[in-house]
């Protein structure tokens, strides 16, 4: 098909003005001007969507969707409290409402202009649901437990889910929920595994950094409570997974609130990506995000929401706007490749998607574009997208169709 519209944004680039689009199958093959346009493209039917803005669709390197159902627990008031009450209230949910939480979630990715997630998921979560949505990335099948037959355990369940199903869409990997939350003979034998990228949620609370630092606070005694009260021996998740040699560009450093600047070198020199989410971090208050010193050690940067029960919204264009607010000093053009390359690389997506090129998958959105407007100008204020494609295929964004399985 043909795609006409008012104009097209691209990462680390100007718009291009009233572009064409020709998508064959899947993939982009030509992209440019209308005047560009080659002659067999001329055959193929056409979508005119003048009065929009297109945009690769947007990456959410962070969230939980199958928490959306959790958006209304009021903060207890500290960071180890809200995860009681999270485990708490995510137990009494029985599989039909995980199931309308897990859709509720992917219906409003969707509309916030989300094509491809970084996802965190239980491994009895309703997997198919996620698999049958109209998007694209990696599932991350959390390994978590920090007695060791309780790791062992969920270690092979989520395991399994990688061996029972496969998608060309949505890679499933087991990954670590945190370093904290795991065994540490587990979390070897999890990042050991020879696959792409693995999420981690990493050095994002003050309570995390007592736990290794001192051996003390909060998350001290959660986790002697649930029945581990053995000691870690390094300082930090960072230095732990250094000293075990499992710090590698295969993780994907969720949060990074509390790290230092010399860990900050080290993700670097690794090659190491980090997620910030602004509406999770503005939610606990943490201390302010690093972004200088990540600036300055040329860490990629990508954006995710985070879940609901942290976040007041799962709309990525949602989290542009709250990074604008967070980070004056940083251009829109910065924040833009953040949300799409940035987060491809983020997820080892880059060589299918992040940019509106030849070769790259047709993922798109589109948003209202006034007259005069510009068209970075538009996306920042939509309040949710008017069209999306994922895989050349239209997607419908009320998306919300039963799973195979409830
Ligand atoms: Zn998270």
């Amino acid at each position: 098909m043909l795609l006409y519209a008012s104009s097209l944004l691209r990462p680390g680039r100007e718009p291009l003005l009233e572009p064409a689009l020709w998508i064959q199958g899947d993939l982009l093959r030509h992209v440019g001007p209308r005047s560009d346009l080659p002659a067999a493209a001329r055959e193929s039917s056409i979508l005119d969507l003048s009065g929009h803005v297109l945009s690769p669709g947007l990456v959410n390197a962070h969230c939980h969707l199958e928490l959306t159902a959790l958006e209304d627990i009021p903060y207890p008031g500290d960071f180890v409290a809200w995860i009681a009450a999270v485990l708490e209230a995510k137990s009494k949910l029985d599989f039909a409402a995980q199931c309308a939480s897990l859709r509720e979630g992917i219906r409003r990715s969707l509309q916030g202009g989300a094509t491809t997630v970084g996802d965190h998921l239980s491994a009895n979560a309703a997997l198919e649901i996620l698999l049958d949505a109209p998007l694209r990335g990696k599932a991350f099948v959390e390994v978590l437990g920090v007695v060791p037959e309780i790791a062992a355990t969920l270690w092979q369940a989520a395991a399994g889910l990688r061996q029972e199903y496969s998608s060309s869409r949505m890679e499933i990997i087991p990954s670590p929920h945190s370093v904290h939350a795991l065994d540490p003979e587990v979390l070897e034998k999890v990042l050991k595994q020879d696959l792409s990228v693995f999420s981690i949620h990493l050095a994002e609370s003050e309570a995390e950094y007592a736990y290794f630092a001192t051996h003390s606070g909060p998350l001290q005694d959660f986790i002697a409570g649930r029945g581990q009260a053995r000691r870690r021996s390094q300082p930090s998740s960072i230095a732990e997974l250094n000293a075990k040699g499992l710090l590698s560009g295969k993780i994907l450093a969720v949060h990074g609130n509390y790290l230092s600047e010399a860990e900050i070198n080290q993700l670097a020199q690794k090659q190491i990506s980090l997620v910030h989410c602004p509406l999770s971090h503005r939610y606990f208050s943490h201390r302010r995000f690093p972004l200088e010193s990540v600036r300055r050690h040329g860490l990629n940067l990508a954006l995710g929401t985070d879940s609901l029960a942290s976040a007041g919204s799962l709309s990525m264009l949602e989290v542009l706007r709250a990074m604008r607010e967070e980070f004056p000093e940083l251009s829109p053009e910065e924040i833009f490749y953040m949300a799409t390359l940035g987060g491809a690389k983020a997820l080892k997506l880059e060589n299918q998607i992040g940019e509106l090129v030849p070769g790259k998958k047709a993922d798109l959105i589109a948003v209202p574009q006034g007259q005069g407007e510009e068209p970075l100008a538009a996306l920042l204020k939509a309040e949710a997208v008017s069209w999306g494609m994922v895989e050349g295929n239209a997607v419908d964004l009320e998306w919300n169709q039963p799973s195979r399985r409830s």
